[in-house]
């Protein structure tokens, strides 16, 4: 087994525990590779321990990494996507995780319906309100639902989130406590075309919180992969 291999199932194992322990069924989270910067031999290693579910967060790097593995992989975006960039993507993912506009899910609209499909997305939301991160607020994201839930070729199925960078994931849970009640009460709201069944949150540094709160996807790179060299992209 080569080193990913193996990082990759011990940190399946920890999710699978985590999720006996917290009284959830382990097919309820899944763990997405997130493989950005890392060459497709890497990706191939962890494929072979397992792996089906592989993030990207750059529109070039996706594209050119489909074609090189298997077509039984699913494909998560969860970088920050442009608008003009969406074309390129559309019916090659699996879920888009990181929609932060109401005008970026229209986008995504448009050229699924082009194209004959209906995308799967998740709303990012900044749940720490951080300067630098994207994403809806927790009071704009529950006013963005209705107007993306009427986009044709869209399916809102849920949430995401990156919590803060932090020394110890306990300093995270209350973030993710918080993504889970938006999703209850985004529930509530009861709009058509509104699944709320996957909450996206957890990385390497705290997916095992994330899990006990949860996550129906963790998205772990380092992990996994070992440090990003993003001299590479
Ligand atoms: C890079 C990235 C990850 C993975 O982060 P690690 O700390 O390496 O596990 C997860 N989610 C998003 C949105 C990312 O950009």
């Amino acid at each position: 087994m080569s080193v990913v291999g193996d990082n990759y199932l011990r940190v399946l194992a920890n999710v699978e525990r985590l999720c006996k322990e917290s009284g959830r069924d382990p097919s309820e989270c899944t763990l997405v590779a997130v493989s950005k910067t890392k060459p497709i031999e890497l990706l191939k290693d962890a494929y072979e321990a397992g792996c089906r579910d592989f993030g990207e967060n750059y529109v070039q790097e996706l594209v050119d990494k489909i074609p090189q593995m298997p077509e039984d992989v699913r494909w998560h975006m969860i970088g920050h996507l442009q608008t003009n960039k969406v074309k390129y993507i559309v019916g090659k993912t699996y879920l888009i995780h990181s929609v932060d506009s109401v005008k970026l899910a229209a986008e995504i609209g448009k050229c699924s319906v082009k194209a004959g499909v209906v995308s799967d997305i998740l709303l990012e939301v900044n749940v720490a309100s951080e300067e630098s991160k994207f994403g809806f607020d927790a009071v704009s994201v529950l006013e963005a639902v209705p107007e993306i839930a009427a986009i044709e070729g869209v399916r809102i199925r849920g949430l995401m989130t990156s919590a803060p960078i932090c020394e110890d994931p306990e300093e995270n849970r209350v973030f993710f406590q918080k993504l889970r009640q938006l999703s209850i009460d985004i529930k509530k709201q009861k709009t058509d075309n509104v699944y709320m069944d996957f909450l996206s949150m957890g990385m390497s540094g705290d997916y095992e919180t994330a899990v006990c709160e949860g996550s129906g996807f963790v998205r772990v790179g380092t992990a996994i992969f070992g440090a990003r060299d993003y001299s590479r992209v």
